[in-house]
Order: C-alpha cells, then structure tokens, then sequence
C-alpha cells in the first residue's frame, strides 16, 4: 500500500460500511484498523510542544494523566525566539519522543494568528504576524515529520477566541483571511507539507470550518496542493456527510454507529458520491501507511531536558535594562528572590496541550547554583491564584528586600486565568502582584527590581514597570524555565528573544478591541488586516513595547543597505534583494534578530505601514560584522485584491525598511517596481473614472462619443469641469442625465465591446466572498 495505484486498490477492495468506518476513528485517539485488510490503528496525540499520550483508549477528564514527556517552550515563548533552526530541533525532539511513546501523529502545531491579547490560547500559538508564525511551525513540522511523524497543523481557520469557539462565526473578509489568517497555514502546506491539517470549531463567514468547501477544498487543496488529510477538532463534526463533502476526511473523536451509518445510508440514497468517501478513506490509508516508517526509539529525556532549556533561554525577551542584568556572582551580593512562581514556576498552559513533564527546574534552586557565592533570600511574596494581596507575605517580602543589592521579582498570570476554552477576562497581573511591587519600591527605593515575567499572553507592562529597572518576559518556557532563566539572569546566555507580539499600553489600544469576543454568535473582524502592529502603526498609537523588539547584553549597528530588484513581475521572476551588514558593537557574543519589513505608501488599498517579510538570527563575536541577505518575491510586496480575487502587485515605490523592531527602524530604501496592472472588469455600474480609467474601456467610449463639430471630444468628455464632478457615477446612471451623449443602447454595446478582451485581463467568477 505505498502509491496512489495501491491504495485505489485497497479502497476498491472495500465495502462502503468499511470506508465509512475509515472515515471516523475508532476511539479517542486512534484511526479505525481494518483488520481484513492488513490495515492497523495508528495514534495521534497532543501536541503542540510536548506529547500528552492518554494511556489506554479513552479520553480522562483529568487533562495532566498523560505518560511524562518533555515539556518544551510553547509557541508564545518559541515564537518569541525567532529562531527558525530551533523550531526544527525541537520538532524533531517532539518526533523522537513520538516515536518512543508509538504515536504516529503530533496534534501540532498551532499557527492561529493572536488577533486580541486576550485570546486564552495565545500560549498556543506564535505570533500577531503571519510570516514568523508560519516560518517558525513549517521549520517544526519538517523537524517533527523528519522523524517519520506526521505533523498536523491546526486550527484551520479563523479560530482566535476561546469565546463560544465552537458555534461562532468570524465574520472575516477574503482579503483580511488571505493576508492574516491564511498565510501561516498557506507556508506550512506549501513548504514543510505536513501529513495533516486540522479544522478548527468555529464557523467562517456562516459555515462551519468543517463543511466548509471553499477552505478545506477550493483553498486547502485546489490552491496549496495540499495532498495530506484533514481531520476534524476533537467534536468540530455537526453533519458528517456535509463534512465529507467539503473535504473532511477523518472525524475525531468518532460519533461511532451514527456518523458511519450516516454516511452509509448517504451513499445508498444517492446523497453521497461514493467517489467522495473514497478519496477520504484513501487518505487515511495513506496516512497509516505513511505512519509505518516509524522506527521505535528510547526516550533521551537528559538531551531533550537540555534541548528544552536552550529553548527557553533563546525565547525569553529582555523588555528593558538600565544596565543592572546581567547579575555578576560575587561573595558580597545579596539577591532578594520574591515570588511564589520563583519556587513554584509557571511554565505552561491548560487544557489539550497540558504535559506532565519528565522534570522541572525550580529558578529558585537554579538562581542558587547559578550564584554560588552571593547570598540569596526568598519570600513569596503572593499566592499564586488571584487572590487578594496578603499583607503577611508582602511584609515578608519587603523584609528579605531590606539591605538586598538587587530583588528579582518573579511576577506572572496565576494559572487559572489562561486556558484553552475560555478568554482571559483583563492583561493586568493580579493586583496583589502590582501592589507587592509597589511596596517594594517604596520601602527599598533605589534598590534596583528586576521582574521576571511568566504569562502565556501578553500581560500589561505600564502601569508598573517605572519601577522595575529590568523586565525580563519568559513566556511559558516549558519545564527548564528555572534553570533558562537563571542562565539569562546571569549572563552564561545572552538574551536574545524578541517580541512576537505588541505589548500595548492599554488593552483599549488594540486594533481588534471593539470587536473581541463578538456577540450573540458572530464576531466581525472589522480592524480587516490591521491586526497587531498592522494596526498600532497604521493608527501611529504607542505602545509599551513594539513587535520585534528586544535587548542583548550587547549591541549592534546596521549599515550599507541595498535592495536590488531582479526579475519582472510580469514574468513572475522578481526578486528583490535586500543586504545590509550588521556589527556587534558590544563586549560579549550575542545574537541579533534581523528584521525586513515592506510598505506600500501609495496603494490602491488601505495597506499597514509596514508588514514584516523576512527576517535572520545571526550569531556575532564582539566587534565581529556581518553581511546579511534576505530576498523577498512578488507576493510579498503584494496585496490580496478583492475585485480581482488574486495577489496584486501594484507598480511604483515600496519602502523597504530594515530594523531591530517594528519601531526601532535603523535603515530604509525605496525602490521602483514595474508591473502591468491587471485590467479592472468594466460593466454598467463601474463609474466614468473606471471606464475612463481604463485604457480599452476610455478608448471604445472616447470612439462611440466621437468628436463634436469643433473637432472636440463630443458629450460628456466635452466638459472637463463636469467630469471631475460626475466621474464618480456609475456609467448606466448617466444614461438619465441628458446632454451627456450616454444612452442605454451605447453603455451595453461598450460592456461587450470590452469584454471581448483577452480571458486572462479579465478576473474569475466572484464567489460568495
Ligand atoms: C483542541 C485541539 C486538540 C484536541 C485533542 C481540542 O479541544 O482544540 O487543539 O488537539 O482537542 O485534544
């Protein structure tokens, strides 16, 4: 059962019951086998960044009974690693240890776009931006299927609420979901190909991702070439044939006895094509087969434990730093360690991605072997639900700060406020957090506060960090938080995280604030592709701290910026090359994250001032320099246009702007783009500018109008003055007015004489977008 030909085959040799069977799952977690057939079970499991492998065939209640595996940063800290190598090393780790546990496919990982901070998944996924989302899971999927096991990308599509996620409608535009919501799915397909994609629950403009053709058909597969199966999320089927129809190959877990004889009696009845479930069924035997690869392998949880820590340390974003980190171990230091999650550390999220982890590093403990002569004191400080603060422990708190040289203050979202299955309600730390900090400031005034931050979303910074003199944002960094962030603190790791994400000043600055979470079950995505820093620069809003920014124990310079284009658009080669060179101009090894972003200043469309298309994480010894080449292709300087359903690349200038943050721009170029513009569809409702516009639709009204006996333009191209007045009214309309020369008989002679042009000038078929 390996080609195409083997596996009609196989199908052929089934009856419809045993497709049908194929076509659900046959427990929680595993395909159906069909044992006549020499076909076996195979195991998916949880996903995304450590394995939740149930024991037995069932689900349990109890999210954490799952075997120990490792638990790697998740997406909110990888993502901030921009670190495309790591990405791929740690998928291949979470392959290696699907392989030990005999799973054949990793529930991950999830690209979905974090449109609203308060989205409860964010600890799931990677960024605001679709470019690194997408780059940093196709590097995890290739490391993960590098292992001979599959991938499977989800939430497809438009799931960035935990809010009645499973009946509500995001109410999204084509161009916002080509743009936004697509690409990170788009290049995981395109270039990493993983074995499968995963609907998410919601509904996408009135139809639920499960039956919806256009996404998991038209787009999915038609457009991307995706050759992998779709499997449902966990309880994301309604009606299961509808679902086959648009693609839906397998449904998890199986509506056993329902949805099999559902899709039974449908082929029977003649509802069903019997071609449709075989395509599906044949997919899942593929699947299985794919799956035997597999070579059974040992669990190396010391290497992986190691592996888990590098990646945290890579991911945790030093947000500011007047120069008091990193600490330097000596026998005079006295460090005050303040906060419960010092002892107790927060480092991933709840629900279907929760790991029970092979160990965890306390920072506490780590900090103690990490500054081995200096004198380190603890108090709690906080309890770590929100509870109101408790005096006692903040009195002990101000005790142990009283002499200190510097108090690190581990500060966080308690762990019950962000989960999958719901949002968060605010972005603020518990207040007992923000008054402890407080305190300690006023008690210990210039005794410098370093704090720590452990949250999966992004939490808010201003109205507290005047007081902090570092802040340290560690995500959730999976179970070697404690000893990643003893390393960044001291300096054996110098940080080198950058925000994937805003960190707005206020919650009421996001773009997509007014529209989160929807009401009465719809939600509008109406801040369109404006989302994250899209929006904020668009909007020219501070913010606290910019997408992309973070600090090193060093610097860098940027110099020599040249962006030259190769290629055409029209031959579909352009390629623009952007190189600039990048010091480290600092005293220590250190990494920079190089970042190119593109802005389109004259648009047909309202464009974000700036979108990020490339970006490298280069290594730099002190005083070293490096010359950096990032290309960028037609696509990326193009928008989706919604008149002529297709990438558009507009001629003219674009600013290519190269920076260490979406604010933090060092160098900018702008450079001229030749490109045919697509012919825009000429009908009775397009306007005299439209037609005019036009080169074909201007020439064939300027000949039927004629010249007058001054040798003129005859009619309504007679009046100047009037054209700029009336150019805005759809040419039909004008057949009212008199004296213009338009008529009814001349506008339906010039809609066909223009549509008449050459096919390809002439856009598709518009679709219920
Ligand atoms: C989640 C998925 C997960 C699945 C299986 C669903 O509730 O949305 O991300 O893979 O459960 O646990």
């Amino acid at each position: 059962m390996a080609d195409s030909e083997s596996v009609a085959a196989l199908v052929a040799g089934l009856s419809v019951a045993q497709k049908a069977a194929l076509c659900l799952g046959s427990d929680f977690w595993h395909t159906a086998p069909v044992s006549e057939a020499g076909v076996e079970a195979i195991m998916l499991s949880d996903g995304p960044h450590g394995l939740r492998k149930q024991p037995g065939r069932t689900d349990h209640a109890g999210l954490r009974d799952s075997l120990p595996a490792t638990c790697f940063p998740t997406a909110s800290a990888l993502g901030s690693s921009w670190d495309t190598e790591l990405a791929r090393e740690v998928g291949a780790a979470l392959g290696a240890e699907a392989r030990a546990q005999d799973i054949a496919v990793v529930l991950g990982p999830g690209v979905n776009i974090k449109r609203h901070p308060l989205c409860g998944r964010n600890f799931e996924y990677f960024s605001e931006d679709p470019h690194l989302s997408g780059t940093l899971a196709a590097a995890l999927v290739e490391g993960l299927q590098s292992q001979q096991v599959g991938g499977c990308v989800k939430h497809f599509a438009a799931n960035n609420q935990e809010t009645d996620r499973m009946r509500v409608s995001a109410e999204v535009d084509e161009r916002t979901l080509r743009e936004i919501y697509f690409p990170a799915f788009e290049r995981v397909v395109t270039t990493a190909r993983p074995w499968l994609v995963m609907c998410s629950y919601n509904k996408v403009n009135g139809e639920y991702a499960s039956q919806h053709r256009w996404l998991l058909t038209d787009v999915l597969r038609g457009e991307w070439g995706f050759d992998g199966l779709v499997v449902s999320d966990w309880g994301a089927v309604h009606d299961r044939v509808a679902a086959l129809r648009a693609g839906l190959d397998l449904e998890m877990p199986p509506k056993l006895g329902v949805s099999d004889r559902a899709i039974v009696a449908a082929v029977a009845a003649g509802n069903l094509d019997e071609a449709v479930l075989d395509e599906a069924a044949g997919r899942v035997l593929r699947l299985v087969h794919r799956a035997r690869h597999r070579e059974p392998a040992a669990l190396d949880a010391e290497a992986h434990h190691a592996l888990a820590r590098r990646a945290a340390a890579q991911s945790m974003v030093l947000l500011k730093n007047d120069g008091v980190l990193p600490l330097r171990d000596a026998p005079d230091l006295t460090v005050a360690v303040i906060g419960e999650f010092a002892r107790t550390p927060r480092f991933q999220g709840a629900g279907s991605s929760q790991v029970n982890p092979t160990r965890v590093d306390v920072p506490l403990d780590e900090l103690a072997a990490a500054l081995p002569s200096a004198t380190l004191r603890f108090a709690a400080g906080y309890g770590t639900g929100d509870t109101p603060a408790d005096a006692g422990l903040a009195d002990e708190a101000v005790s142990a700060a009283i002499g200190a040289d510097v108090i690190l203050a581990f500060l966080g979202l308690p762990p019950a406020e962000e989960s999958e299955g719901f949002d968060r309600a605010h972005m603020d730390l518990p207040a007992a957090q923000t008054s402890l900090l407080a305190r300690l400031a006023e008690a210990v005034p210039g005794t410098p506060i370093v704090a720590v931050l452990c949250n999966g979303g992004a939490v808010r910074t201003a109205t507290w960090d005047h007081a902090a003199a570092a802040v340290l944002e560690c995500w959730l960094a999976g179970q070697a938080t404690g000893s990643a962030v003893a390393d960044v603190l001291t300096g054996a790791i110098n940080p080198s995280g950058r925000l994937a994400e805003t960190i707005p000043l206020r919650l009421a600055d996001c773009p997509a604030y007014l529209n989160f979470p929807g009401e009465e079950g719809h939600v509008r995505y109406g801040e369109g592709v404006f989302v994250g820093y899209r929006g904020y620069d668009a909007l020219d809003r501070p913010v606290a701290y910019p997408f992309g920014h973070g600090l090193s124990y060093c610097t860098f310079s940027y110099q020599h910026l040249l962006a030259t284009c190769t290629g055409a658009a029209d031959t579909g080669d352009l390629a623009v090359t952007v190189r600039c060179t990048i010091t480290n101009t600092g005293s220590r090894a250190g990494q920079e994250v190089v970042q190119v972003y593109v802005g389109d200043p004259a648009a047909a469309v309202a464009r974000p001032p700036r979108e990020l298309k490339a970006f490298a994480k280069i290594s730099l010894e002190p005083g070293a320099e490096r010359e950096v080449a990032l290309v960028l292709t037609a696509r990326d300087l193009s928008y989706w246009s919604a008149v002529h359903r297709r990438w558009v690349l507009e001629r003219g200038e674009f600013r290519i702007s190269v920076g260490a943050s979406s604010r933090d721009i060092r160098l900018a170029q702008d450079i001229t783009v030749e490109a045919t513009p697509p012919a825009v569809p000429l009908s009775g409702t397009s306007t005299l500018a439209e037609w005019l516009g036009d080169p074909a639709g201007g020439q064939a009204l300027s000949d039927a109008l004629g010249t007058g006996p001054d040798g003129r333009p005859a009619g309504i191209l007679g009046n100047e003055e009037l054209l700029t007045i009336i150019g805005n009214m759809p040419l039909a309309t004008l057949a009212a007015f008199p004296g213009l020369g338009i008529t009814d008989e001349l506008v339906a002679m010039l809609v066909t004489a223009v549509n008449e042009r050459p096919a390809e000038a002439t856009p598709g078929p518009r679709q219920r977008w």
